[in-house]
Parts: structure tokens; sequence; C-alpha cells
């Protein structure tokens, strides 16, 4: 009776020191599951032949390097921009790659790799729009994209607006003439800019804040953490990232 209890007891301890151990749910051996919502060029888009499977842009590169950096496997899943943070609390996946500003709101559920790129809010209006400033917005009709900065920014003014789920349908609304403005972050407005006849870009620096891009990942998860913080730290300093935003912002004007 007693060897038996041993046995068992023997099978639990192995059990839980293998496939019942803890931890975060993804980031499991050489794997590491990173989360984005690849609608905002050019930090992550769909593609033929992305840097990741169909995935491509200047975070995507720089997931891809994080894993090359620590010889791990890396695995992305796409979701709307609203759902990532939560998926990163539930553990089904081990970080968020975004162009994902550090905001302090957000610093209360998750933690924040170094930052790697700074942005800020800008307006997208028709060539001939009269906006020249953000108090400009006053009486117009906004437009946003559900869950960006840019929808916060423009809570606080205190400004009614329209929020869409993606850039691109809040860019047809303005191209259609169905909204007057839709603020955005800057390199991704570009894009837009670029792609659609008659717009352009208002920039107002006293009413929009810097911004900073960076990795989130479980509170905590300090071994995850440093491993991104190391493999960003080091990509900043070589100029790997200056590059990428070059490349990836030429590529995206070129097309
Ligand atoms: N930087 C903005 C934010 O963090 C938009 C990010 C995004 O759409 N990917 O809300």
């Amino acid at each position: 009776m007693k060897k038996v209890t041993l046995i068992l007891a023997a099978v639990l301890a192995a059990c839980t020191l293998t496939a019942c151990g803890g931890g975060s749910a993804k980031e499991s051996g050489n794997t590491i599951t990173f989360g984005t919502n690849p609608e905002f060029p050019p930090f992550e888009y769909v593609t033929s032949n992305g840097v990741l499977g169909e995935f491509d842009g200047i975070d995507m590169a720089i997931a891809q390097k994080i894993g090359e950096d620590n010889g791990m496997e890396v695995k992305m899943e796409s979701m709307e921009f609203d759902s990532l943070l939560v998926a990163l609390q539930n553990g089904q996946i081990d970080a968020v790659i975004a162009g994902m500003t550090a905001t302090d709101e957000r610093r209360e559920t998750v933690d924040f790799s170094t930052p790697y790129y700074t942005a800020t809010q800008v307006m997208i209006v028709k060539e001939d729009s009269d906006i020249a400033t953000a108090a400009d917005m006053a009486d117009k009709k906004i437009c946003v994209i559900q869950g960006y900065t840019g929808e916060v920014c423009v809570q606080d003014m205190g400004y009614t607006y329209e929020a869409f789920k993606k850039g691109t349908e809040a860019i047809m609304e303005l191209v259609n003439g169905k909204c007057d403005v839709v603020v955005l972050d800057s390199a991704t407005a570009q894009k837009y800019v670029s792609d659609n006849e008659g717009l352009k870009i208002v920039e107002d620096a006293s009413a929009f804040e810097a911004e900073e891009y960076a990795i989130a990942v479980q509170k905590d998860n300090t071994e995850l953490l440093n491993k991104i913080n190391a493999s960003i730290e080091k990509m900043l300093a070589d100029g790997t990232i200056n590059e990428l935003a070059v490349q990836y912002t030429e590529a995206a004007s070129a097309e």
C-alpha cells in the first residue's frame, strides 16, 4: 500500500515538472507567440510574401529578429486591436506587437518593453480643408479608429466623433466626403495619404503629445521582457530599427 502511494506521488511530481507545469500559455520551450492587428501599415499588414508568412511590416521584422536573437520560433496571431490586451492577459499570446503606444492606462494591466519608435497623432483632411489646428475640429465631423490612442485624444478634447474598426474604413469616409478629419498615428497616416489622392496631413504638436511604441507582455513576465528588451536595445543601437523604418516607409509609398 505504502509503495503504491509512493509511486503515485512520484508520478504526480513528474507530471508537475513536465506537461502539467504552469507558466505562460504559449511561450513553451522555443516558441514565442505574438498578437498583432495587421491593419496598420507600415508596421503590420497582410501581403503575399511577408517576413512572417502573410504578415509584413516594421513590427513583423522586429518580431522576427527578437525570435532570431533568442533562438525562438515566432508565431503571429492576427486579431482585432481591441482584443490584443485581453488575449495577452488570458495567456492566449505571449506578447503584443502592434504599433502599440505605451500609455499609463495600458500599464495598469500589462508591462511594456523599451520603446522602439516615436510617433504622434496627426489629422488627415481633404487638401482644400480649412482645418489647421486641433481646435478647428470643434465643429467638424471627426473619424477615429476604435481603441486607438487617437480615439482617446479626441475624447479628451471633448469632441464627438465616429469610431471605425479599421483605418481604411475611416479613410474611405473622408475620401467620400462623409467626414472632415481622421485622427491617426503619423506614419500610418502618411501611408494612407500617399495611397489616396486629394488628402493631406495637418500636424498640431501643441495638441498631440509624442507617443512611444513598445511591445506589451503579461505583468511581471520579466524573463520574456528581458529577452525582448535586450533584442530591442541591440536593434536601436546598431541602427536596425532605423533601417527597417526607412525601408518599409519607402516600400509603402512606392506601391
Ligand atoms: N498607436 C496607436 C495605439 O496604440 C494605434 C496602434 C495600432 O493601431 N496598431 O492605440
